[in-house]
C-alpha cells in the first residue's frame, strides 16, 4: 500500500497526498512524558495504557501491544494453532501482509473471492470451499485436493469496511475454526453496532504510518480469551520464564511495542472518532461531487456497516468512462493527485504463484477497475476540490474526445 508522503513535506500548491498521518493531539505531551520519566522501552505505563484503552475500544476484553500487524498476525496465527504444512483461509484481495504472516509459521494460504457488492471476503465461496472442499478425516479438516489440514480464516477488512462476519462466525462454529480477523483498516468501523473483532478468537490491528491512527509502526492482537493474550505477551517478549536466572520455555519473539511508542497510540486513539467522522465527510462530498460522472462508482457501504472509508476507493468501468483505471490514474498524477490502485490480488503474487486460489474472481476484477483517492484526515476542502476538479477533467475530455 502506499507509503505516506514525508510529513511536513512542502507543499507547492503541490501534491494532493492519497494519506498523510495527523499528529495534532497529546501526541508531543505523552512521548515527552516517557522521555522526561526514562519509560522509553517495552515496558511503561503507555504500554498498559494502550492495550487497554485500545481493547475498550473495539470491545475486546485483552490488547497486547506488538512492533507491527504483521507481528500481530504472525503471532495470532501461532496462538491459534497454526502449524507447518496447515492451510489457512485469507481474503485475496489485501494487503500481502496476511498471507505473508501465514507463510512464517510454515502454513499455506488458501485465497477466498472478495464479494462484489462491498468488496469483503466473500462467505458464500467461503462455504462452498469448506463444505464442497474439505472433508474431516480422523478428527481434522483436511482440504481434499492438497490433504492438508485446514486450521484458521483470516478475514481481512479492507478500505475501511468490515467483513461480513455473521456468516463467517457461523462457517467456523461449523467448521470448528479459529478465527484471526485482520481489522487493521477498519478500526473505528462497525458491523451490526460492533467491531469487526468482536467473536473473533483474536484480531489484529497494525497503527502503520497509513492507517487512520499511528504509532509510526505498531501492532495489536485483541482477544477476550485470557489466556491466549498472557501467551501472546509471553511470546512477544522472548518466551521468558524466570526473570532473573533468564530461563526461557521455548522459542520466543521480540515483539513488543516500546512505550513511546505506545505513547502516540494513546494520544492517536483520542482522536479517533473524530477521524472517523471527518473522514465520513470526506467520503459523503466525493460521494456527491462524482455522483453524476458515468462509469465511475461510489464506494460502497453495507446497510450493516458504518465504514471508516480509511480510503476513499471509486471503481472505474473502463467502457462507461472512457478510459480505464490506469489511465485515470496517470491523469491525476498529471495534475499532482496521488491516487493508487488496490493490491495485486494475492493468488498472482510471485510468492503466492502455487497456492490455491477459490473461485477467485471478483478480486480481479476489483483490482483492475479500483482506484483509491487522498483520503487523510487532513486533507483540505481546497485540495478535495482539485481531486474532483481533476476527476470531472478527465470525463470530459473523455467526451470532448468522443
Ligand atoms: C497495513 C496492514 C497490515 C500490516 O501492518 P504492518 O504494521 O505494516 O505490519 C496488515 N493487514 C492489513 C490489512 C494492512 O492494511
Amino acid at each position: 500500500m502506499a507509503e505516506p508522503l514525508a510529513p511536513g513535506a512542502p507543499p507547492p500548491g503541490g501534491i494532493v497526498p492519497l494519506f498523510v498521518p495527523e499528529l495534532r493531539g497529546n501526541e508531543w505531551a505523552y512521548v515527552k512524558e516517557c522521555l522526561d520519566t526514562n519509560w522509553v522501552s517495552s515496558v511503561g505505563p503507555f504500554v498498559d495504557r494502550f492495550e487497554r484503552e485500545l481493547a475498550a475500544a473495539v470491545g475486546a476484553r485483552f490488547g497486547v501491544a506488538v512492533v507491527n500487524g504483521t507481528a500481530a498476525l504472525h503471532l495470532a496465527l501461532l496462538l491459534a494453532g497454526v502449524e507447518p504444512d496447515d492451510e489457512v483461509l485469507v481474503s485475496a484481495l489485501t494487503f500481502i501482509a496476511p498471507a505473508n504472516a501465514i507463510r512464517y509459521t510454515g502454513a499455506w494460504p488458501v485465497f477466498i473471492d472478495a464479494e462484489p457488492r462491498c468488496w469483503q471476503m466473500d462467505p458464500v465461496k467461503l462455504e462452498a470451499f469448506l463444505a464442497g472442499e474439505c472433508r474431516r478425516i480422523d478428527g481434522a479438516l483436511r482440504n481434499r485436493s492438497t490433504g492438508r489440514r485446514v486450521r484458521g480464516i483470516v478475514p481481512v477488512g479492507i478500505l475501511g469496511h468490515p467483513c461480513d462476519m455473521d456468516p463467517i462466525l457461523e462457517l467456523a462454529r461449523r467448521f470448528e475454526l479459529p478465527v484471526i480477523g485482520d481489522a487493521t483498516e477498519c478500526l473505528g468501523a462497525t458491523y451490526k453496532g460492533r467491531s469487526m473483532s468482536e467473536g473473533c478468537t483474536m484480531a489484529c490491528y497494525s497503527f502503520n504510518g497509513n492507517k487512520i491512527i499511528t504509532t509510526g509502526g505498531g501492532g495489536m492482537i485483541v482477544t477476550d480469551d485470557e489466556a491466549l493474550a498472557a501467551r501472546a505477551r509471553y511470546l512477544s517478549t522472548q518466551a521468558k520464564d524466570d526473570p532473573i536466572e533468564y530461563e526461557h520455555g521455548e522459542v520466543g519473539f521480540n515483539y513488543r511495542l516500546t512505550n513511546v511508542l505506545a505513547a502516540l497510540g494513546v494520544a492517536q486513539l483520542e482522536q479517533l472518532p473524530a477521524y472517523v467522522e471527518v473522514k465520513r465527510a470526506i467520503a459523503q462530498r466525493y460521494r456527491e461531487a462524482l455522483a453524476d460522472l458515468p462509469g465511475l462508482s461510489a464506494m460502497p457501504e453495507s446497510p450493516d456497516v458504518r465504514s471508516t472509508f480509511w480510503l476513499y476507493t471509486i471503481r472505474v468501468d473502463a467502457v462507461r468512462f472512457g478510459m480505464d483505471s490506469r489511465a485515470l490514474l496517470r491523469r491525476l498524477a498529471a495534475a499532482a493527485v496521488q491516487a493508487r490502485p488496490l493490491w495485486q490480488p494475492l493468488h498472482r503474487s510471485r510468492p503466492f504463484l502455487g497456492c490455491q486460489a477459490h473461485q477467485v474472481e471478483v478480486a480481479d476484477q476489483l483490482a483492475r477497475e479500483a482506484l483509491s483517492l487522498p483520503s487523510s484526515v487532513s486533507l483540505t476542502a481546497d485540495q478535495q476540490q482539485r481531486v474532483i476538479g481533476a476527476l470531472r477533467a478527465a470525463a470530459g475530455a473523455v467526451v470532448e474526445r468522443a
